[in-house]
């Protein structure tokens, strides 16, 4: 706040007597407001500058109090500590609203110092003043510019819980309600990357300009941040309102856009809380309908959701997910369940694959297939990838000292744990502290892991297999590489995807799939391995088509350590006896 540090040359003689000492020449050209009062708080002069500010006259004022000009926003406290600094120090200044002649109130800088005589008694007190209100209309200015997202002109996302808040403030009570759109561009981020910020920019503002004429004036639209938008359709008389607007937009939004002379075309997803059904509160409708958006993108995109307490749920269960697995992290509960890989030709078991198990007091049993990906999405997926490592490497010295000295274990290596930079070294130094050799692991990994072409993959891969661990390329016909990429890797195995292996014996190009999968993976000196079988009719076609190894249903469930070793002994017998 700016404050006026003008000095006034008071003297301080008679006050009262209508201040002609007070350099009346220099009082009434000053821009400031002058107000001199008497010992007894009665006003005695004021400058031009006063009456310009107050809209009252001299003679209106003179003989009057200075509550005259009290705008009643400040209460009794505010004056008396005032009262109370005036007297201490001789003067005070701050900050203070009062009122015109007209009614309106306004800001002054005022500064008040009391006028002693020589003797030490009070004579008066002088007040100078100025009007703030313009610098409140530069204030206001910067605010309103600090509420606006400056690329769309459209509210940021302070202006909109700010508005948002009124909004409810003044809903409370009413039959009114409101639709809360949480509205996100699909594939966004692509048009970004690929075309440029310059045309990213520029699509913005397109897509403001086109939700813009839907509004309604009492509507709130802002961005709330990259590209995202929020917008609230006000006082709407039934839920389908919130369907026909989000049918709207998304159609508006399907037409293609010219930027820079070219067409680009985008969708949208949007999800849709409806106030007072999902809350009462900004941030409680602003949450659910970012839910429920997430909830139209991971379904399709292009299309809208309403909010759903099952979405609710999901996130307690995320969150309950989140403690537990650090919990489970911190006491190494997992568990690793063992699945047989069988050579067809000679009926060996020649290996196992590690999968891991977690078995949890509150969630029950969770698949790996839900808190792997979610561990990759948070990061934990590193230290439960040391652990599950760790674990795999104890239960080879149970299996070695049980008599079981010839079977690798595979383990699958999570995309995130392999690029980090530390990768390689951290898995030596757990096969170290193990005192075991790479030579009895297979790592799988799978091919959109290694797909990507950098030189680092490739660099870690002939690392680990100089280390001794046989490789395998792990899913194989669920990413997008070419066959003929694979012979830059120095891969001993090929998984075939289960989803090929499926419909096999039923889907004659599945067929040709696999088999030309298979000659080629021959070609490269790589092993088959055919996963998810559970038919013999799928095994006795995977025989005719050359294919090396079998892991499936079909010969085994993946089985805890204890079973494991049983069915080891069991097989052993029976081969025995054959
Ligand atoms: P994956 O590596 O492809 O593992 C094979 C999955 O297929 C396992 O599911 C296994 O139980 C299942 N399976 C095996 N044979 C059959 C069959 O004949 N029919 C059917 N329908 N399914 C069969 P699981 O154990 O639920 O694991 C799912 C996925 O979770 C794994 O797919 C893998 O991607 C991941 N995963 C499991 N354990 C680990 C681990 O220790 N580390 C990492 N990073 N990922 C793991
Ligand atoms: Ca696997
Ligand atoms: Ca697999």
């Amino acid at each position: 706040m700016m404050k006026q540090d003008f000095q006034l040359s008071i003297s301080q003689s008679n006050v009262s007597d209508n201040c002609k000492y007070i350099t009346p020449k220099i009082i009434d050209a000053i821009s400031e407001g002058v107000m001199i009062t008497d010992v007894n708080s009665k006003i005695v002069d004021v400058n031009p500058a006063f009456e310009f500010v107050t809209g009252y006259k001299k003679e209106e004022v003179i003989g009057e109090k200075p509550d005259v000009l009290q705008s009643g926003i400040h209460g009794k406290e505010f004056y008396k500590l005032m009262w109370n600094e005036l007297c201490q120090k001789g003067e005070w200044q701050g900050e203070i609203w009062n009122r015109r002649k007209t009614g309106d109130v306004y800001p002054e800088w005022l500064k008040i110092m009391k006028v002693d005589s020589s003797d030490g008694s009070v004579l008066g007190y002088c007040g100078v003043f100025s009007d703030l209100s313009d610098e409140k209309n530069i204030e206001s200015e910067l605010k309103k510019r600090a509420m606006t997202d400056s690329l769309t002109g459209v509210s940021n996302r302070f202006a909109y819980n700010e508005r948002m808040n009124v909004l409810l403030d003044s809903s409370k009570g009413h039959n009114y309600q409101h639709a809360i759109l949480f509205l996100d561009l699909d594939r966004f981020k692509q048009v970004n990357d690929t075309l440029g910020h310059s045309v990213g920019d520029q699509l913005l503002v397109e897509v403001t300009k086109r939700i813009q004429t839907l509004l309604k004036n009492k509507d709130i639209l802002a961005r709330y941040g990259g590209d995202e938008f929020v917008i609230t359709f006000t006082d709407i008389h039934h839920p389908r309102d919130a369907v026909h607007l989000s049918e709207k937009i998304i159609h508006l939004l399907e037409e293609p856009f010219i930027i820079e002379d070219q067409k680009l075309y985008i969708s949208s997803s949007i999800g849709i809380s409806i106030y007072p059904h999902d809350g009462a509160e900004t941030e409680t409708l602003l949450n659910k309908a970012d839910k429920a958006m997430y909830y139209a993108k991971e379904n399709g995109k292009n299309q809208f959701a309403f909010y759903f307490d099952d979405l609710q749920t999901d996130a307690k269960r995320a969150l309950l997910l989140d403690n537990e697995l650090r919990r489970a992290i911190e006491q190494k509960s997992f568990e690793l369940y063992y699945q047989p890989k069988v050579d067809i030709k000679k009926h060996q078991i020649i290996g196992v694959e590690a999968l891991v198990r977690w078995n949890n007091e509150k969630l029950g049993n969770v698949s790996p297939a839900e808190f792997i990906p979610y561990a990759e999405e948070t990061g934990l997926i590193i230290p439960i990838s040391e652990c599950i490592i760790d674990r795999a490497c104890q239960d080879a010295h149970i299996l070695a000292r049980s008599g079981f000295k010839n079977v690798p274990i595979a383990i699958n290596i999570s995309s995130i744990h392999f690029h980090q930079k530390g990768f390689v070294n951290s898995i030596e130094q757990i096969f170290i502290k193990n005192n075991l050799p790479a030579r009895q692991f297979e790592l799988e990994l799978t091919e959109r892991t290694i797909m990507n072409n950098e030189r680092e993959t490739i660099r870690k891969l002939v690392k680990l297999k100089q280390m001794g661990f046989k490789l395998s390329i792990d899913d194989f016909g669920t990413g997008y590489s070419s066959l003929s990429y694979l012979v830059q890797f120095p891969l001993n195995f090929l998984k075939i995807d289960r989803s090929f292996i499926q419909q096999i014996c039923s889907l004659n190009d599945n067929q040709a799939v696999v088999d030309a999968i298979i000659q080629m993976a021959h070609r490269l000196h790589m092993k088959v391995i055919a996963e998810g079988v559970e038919q013999s009719e799928q095994v006795k076609l995977l025989d005719s088509m050359d294919c090396d190894m079998i892991q499936g249903y079909y010969y085994s469930k993946p089985l805890p350590l204890n079973e494991l070793m049983e069915f080891l002994e069991f097989w052993e017998l029976e081969l025995e006896g054959k």
